[in-house]
């Protein structure tokens, strides 16, 4: 019988990372994260597979076609950077891109075939990506792309749930008036945490407020839960418990969710203090969430988060639960 958690390793995939970036060096995340699965006993219980490449009519259906061919041209010549500057057009990095769409293509098309319960590919949920703009080391959105990928398949209605410290805009952007998603996103207020609001001129308003609850015949169907800096653990669970609200009537026929590390205490780029149980609960209650109405299927995104103990901690813990959630 073939274990019901999927996992996507491999070299392509690792190698999403910036040499010059001592915290996103290339290969030390992935790295990381299967020492603390062998750690933790969970290489044997869980099926390892390596990310295949995405076909590119995958990539297009979220971003334009003339998106793809700048940062493919952009990349092979390695010309510049994609977006202000934070992101350097790499070959390197666009080849893992595009094996982090083809594990995430990969993996639905296994779930939906009924071959495994739950998926987890952990260099992935890089939500920042707006369709026709790279924004902040996210080329393609492969959450969104996912999103995307199962309304081409006609399976919903879909559930999204984004607990990285980061509010998700690619994501909520691009599907705010899409009735038959809903998504929730809890992350660290942009008062104080990239993408800033107010907007900035040019780049137009993410601020993932509360009042944005989606557009036209999306609105009411997209819930942003915003922590103030420092929040803890209580925080999130009085943030989870509006959550719930929501998720009680959305009876999806699949979970896609973006966990990222980055919300835990001592995180250097933000300012949350979220202990690793509060993410290990959410990826719980979304497992018997999907074996509810899903027929099990969740797709777990690893999102950000940069270091080492977190990754042990936090992707560590969450392979865990989803092991155990799922026996
Ligand atoms: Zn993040």
């Amino acid at each position: 019988m073939k274990p019901p958690v999927l996992v996507y390793r491999g070299e392509a995939l690792g190698a999403y990372g910036y040499a010059e970036k001592p915290w996103f060096l290339p290969d030390v995340r992935l790295q990381a994260f299967l020492r603390a699965a062998e750690a933790r006993g969970l290489s044997e219980r869980v099926r390892w597979i390596e990310a295949p490449p995405a076909a590119d009519a995958d990539i297009l259906r979220f971003h334009p076609p003339a998106h793809l061919a700048m940062i493919r041209r952009r990349c092979a010549a390695e010309d510049g950077a994609l977006d202000h500057g934070a992101t350097p057009a790499r070959a390197s990095i666009e080849r893992a891109a595009t094996h982090v769409v083809g594990a995430v293509i990969d993996a639905i098309d296994r779930l939906l075939a009924g071959e495994h319960r739950r998926a987890f590919v952990p260099i992935s949920g890089f939500h920042h990506a707006h369709r026709e703009r790279v924004r902040s080391y996210c080329l393609y959105n492969d959450p969104a792309i996912a999103l995307a990928y199962l309304r081409d398949r006609g399976v919903g209605p879909r559930l999204y749930v984004d607990t990285d410290v980061h509010f998700g805009d690619g994501v909520y952007e691009g599907f705010a008036d899409d009735p038959d998603l809903v998504a929730i996103d809890i992350h660290e207020s942009t008062n104080t945490l990239w993408p800033y609001s107010p907007a900035v001129p040019g780049v137009g308003a993410q601020a993932g407020d509360r009042h944005e609850r989606g557009r036209g015949p999306g609105r009411g169907t997209k819930l942003n839960l915003p922590l103030v800096a420092g929040a803890g653990d209580r925080h999130f669970a009085g943030a989870w418990a509006e959550a719930e609200r929501l998720l009680e009537g959305a009876k999806p026929a699949f979970i896609v969710v973006t966990v990222g590390i980055d919300a835990l205490a001592g995180d250097p780029m933000a300012h949350l203090n979220l202990s690793p149980a509060a993410l290990t609960g959410v990826v719980r209650r979304l497992c018997e969430l999907a074996d509810q109405h899903a027929e099990g299927r969740l797709l777990v995104l690893g999102g950000g988060g940069y270091r080492l103990e977190s990754i042990a901690r936090g992707w560590g813990g969450i392979l865990e639960a989803l092991v155990e959630a799922s026996s």
